[in-house]
Parts: C-alpha cells; sequence; structure tokens
C-alpha cells in the first residue's frame, strides 16, 4: 500500500502520517518513506489495514490518497504509476543528454572491459559514428574465475570519462561494492548493476540513496524470477532513486548452444507490470555474435526501449567477452535495423490483408 501526500504538506506533517500508520499498522511493519513524481511517499508492505484503520489514515489532513496493491512492489507497479518513466542520462557529467524509454530506442554499445586507452578510444568513436547514444564500458569486473582480466578499476572509470569528452556520449559502467557506488557515480552517467549482485540488498541500497542520484541500469540476476527482479527494483526506487531501467541479459538455461536463454516474453510482461524502461542485452544472452543481430530486431519488436551491445574493434582479442562482441560495421546495422523496426512497430496498421 501507497500513502501519497499532499504535495504543500509541511514535514511535521509528513512525520504525523508515519507515526499514524505505525500505530494503525503496529511498529514492527517496516514503513519506508521517500519521494518521487515530486510527491512524498509512504509505503508499507501489504493492504490489511480494517476500515476503520483506512478511514482514520484518509481522513489525515495531509494524505492525498491511499492506493491498495496487490503486488509485494509497489512504488516500481504500472498500478501505481501509469505512465511510461523516462530515464534522462547524459545531462549530467556534460555529454549528450538521451531519454530512455521514450518513444525511440536507444543503443548502448562498447566494450565488455575498458583494456586501455587506445582500445577505448577507438571504440567510443567507432559505437558513436555507428550511431550508438551511450557508451559501455567495464572498469570493475564480475569474473567467474580469480585468474581472468578483472577489470583496469579506477583508471578505468578515468579513461570512460576522457571518452565521454572526446565523444559527448554518456557513459555506463559496472559498479560491484556499496562503498564504491559515490566513487563511480563522479564518473559515470548510469550506474550497472550486475546479473550476479540482483540481490546485493547494501548495492541496491547504496545506489538508491547515493547523493547524485545517477540512473542505474539493473540486469536481471543469472536466475531471477521477474518479481524478484522488481523487488530489487523497489530496493532502489525505496531507497529514493526512481531513475530505474531494467535489462534482460538472459536467464540460465539447460540447453549450451547458447551462453543463456533470451527471455523476450519479460519484456512485454514487464511493460504490463512497471513503468520502468526495460532494455535487452542480446550479447550475454546469447553468447554468440552470429546471433546478435537478429535477437536485437527481436527485441524491439517485442518493445525493448534499447538495447546494450558489447562492440568490440578487435573483438577476436578482446580480453573479455570477445565471442558475443560485434564490430562497428554490424552495430551500424544494427542500429539501422533498430530505428526501422521501431518505425514499423509504432506505425498506424496501414496495410490492409488481401486474401
Ligand atoms: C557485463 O555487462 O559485462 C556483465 C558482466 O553483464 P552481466 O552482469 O549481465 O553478466
Ligand atoms: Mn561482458
Amino acid at each position: 500500500m501507497i500513502i501519497v501526500t499532499r504535495s504543500q504538506a509541511t514535514g511535521e506533517e509528513h512525520r504525523q502520517v508515519i507515526e499514524l500508520l505505525q500505530q494503525l499498522a503496529g511498529s514492527q511493519r517496516p514503513i519506508s518513506a521517500t519521494t518521487m513524481l515530486e510527491r512524498r511517499l509512504i509505503t508499507i508492505d501489504g493492504n490489511n489495514l480494517d476500515a476503520q484503520a483506512h478511514a482514520a489514515l484518509s481522513q489525515h489532513s495531509a494524505v492525498e490518497r491511499i492506493v491498495p496493491l496487490q503486488t509485494p512492489y509497489q512504488l516500481v507497479s504500472r498500478v501505481f504509476q501509469s505512465e511510461n518513466s523516462r530515464v534522462v542520462v547524459g545531462d549530467r557529467l556534460g555529454g549528450q543528454s538521451v531519454s530512455i524509454g521514450a518513444a525511440a530506442p536507444v543503443v548502448i554499445a562498447g566494450p565488455c572491459a575498458v583494456e586501455s586507452r587506445e582500445q577505448l578510444m577507438e571504440i567510443a568513436h567507432a559505437v558513436k559514428a555507428a550511431g550508438a547514444q551511450v557508451l559501455r564500458g567495464g572498469a570493475f569486473k564480475p569474473r567467474t574465475s580469480p585468474y581472468q582480466f578483472q577489470g583496469l578499476g579506477v583508471a578505468g572509470l578515468h579513461l570512460l570519462a576522457q571518452a565521454r569528452e572526446e565523444t559527448g556520449l554518456p557513459v555506463i559502467t559496472e559498479v560491484m561494492e556499496p562503498e564504491m557506488v559515490d566513487v563511480v557515480a563522479q564518473y559515470a552517467d548510469i550506474l550497472q548493476i550486475g546479473s550476479r549482485n540482483m540481490q546485493n540488498f547494501p548495492l541496491l541500497q547504496a545506489a538508491g540513496s547515493h547523493l547524485a542520484r545517477r540512473p542505474v541500469m539493473l540486469k536481471r540476476g543469472l536466475a531471477s524470477t521477474i518479481d524478484e527482479w522488481l523487488l530489487a527494483a523497489e530496493y532502489i526506487v525505496a531507497a529514493g532513486n526512481p531513475n530505474v531501467i531494467l535489462c534482460e541479459r538472459g536467464i540460465r538455461s539447460f540447453d549450451t548452444h547458447t551462453r543463456n536463454l533470451l527471455d523476450l516474453t519479460c519484456v512485454p510482461l514487464l511493460h504490463e507490470l512497471t513503468h520502468l524502461p526495460v532494455i535487452v542485452d542480446p550479447s550475454h544472452a546469447t553468447g554468440r555474435r552470429e546471433l546478435v543481430p537478429t535477437m536485437s530486431r527481436a527485441a524491439i519488436a517485442a518493445g525493448a526501449d534499447g538495447l546494450i551491445l558489447e562492440t568490440h574493434t578487435d573483438p577476436n582479442s578482446a580480453l573479455c567477452d570477445g565471442r558475443q562482441s560485434i564490430t562497428p560495421e554490424q552495430l551500424q546495422t544494427i542500429v539501422y535495423e533498430t530505428r526501422l523496426v521501431a518505425q514499423i512497430m509504432s506505425a498506424p496498421a496501414v496495410f490492409e490483408y488481401v486474401a
């Protein structure tokens, strides 16, 4: 249940509503307060206040409306906010501003890992020329083996900031620990929370409450249900950061032909369940570069708000995920096809079926 307080309510009135809710619901039930849509909101798990308690709460002068929700996630629910959220990236650190969740799909591209200055600058210019709007590059890499390249760390963040300066592209990079959120937010336009950390709750809370409130791209966990994923997003929003983008990157399957199983069903389903933008990562989902163009088209046709594509000028010598990395030439074709498919999807049905 969400209690929306009036925009004119004072801090004192807002506190009174929280106290009243605590009395009515019992002090053990966690209550959280956050600001979203320029309104202060109070959330509590479940709707089970009796009619008398409900009436007492709705009669408080500071309460604008009470929204009962049947789902465990609340603030991210489509029932709470019917219009799509648009996440604006790149307008704070000097990059070009890009809206994710607006009408046109956004293409994010770049290497899995930042490897060197030369590598990143070459790829950054190439992905910009290919038409991508945001540059990706991992500085802190969550690798399965401790013997694999772990990323350049803070030096990689410096390089990403230089690449933004040179190309104007906003940058996205992964943050793996709560203690590093502020540091990564100094350099990155979007914080990426990777699959392996989707349920790292202290990290989600830190990404929700850090001062810069950078947008967060939350990747689906390796074997997470949609409700678990939405509850992870809820952690970030409840902690005070409404700028969350969901990213489907494939889930574990029994088949070994592809690295993961791309769950495109989740795209229209998420649009029904949540107002947050949804993007698709066909690189990690398939693990094979030859499958990336087809699944990119399919993702846009399914209604994705964008794509994130691992791209490398020399994929075969990439230090990380080369097998699934496309070239800038392939990227250019995908950007073109993305626009084309999006146009078809948004065009009115002008063709009549002739038998
Ligand atoms: C990545 O984007 O390079 C990455 C590690 O992704 P995921 O968390 O989806 O495996
Ligand atoms: Mn990768």
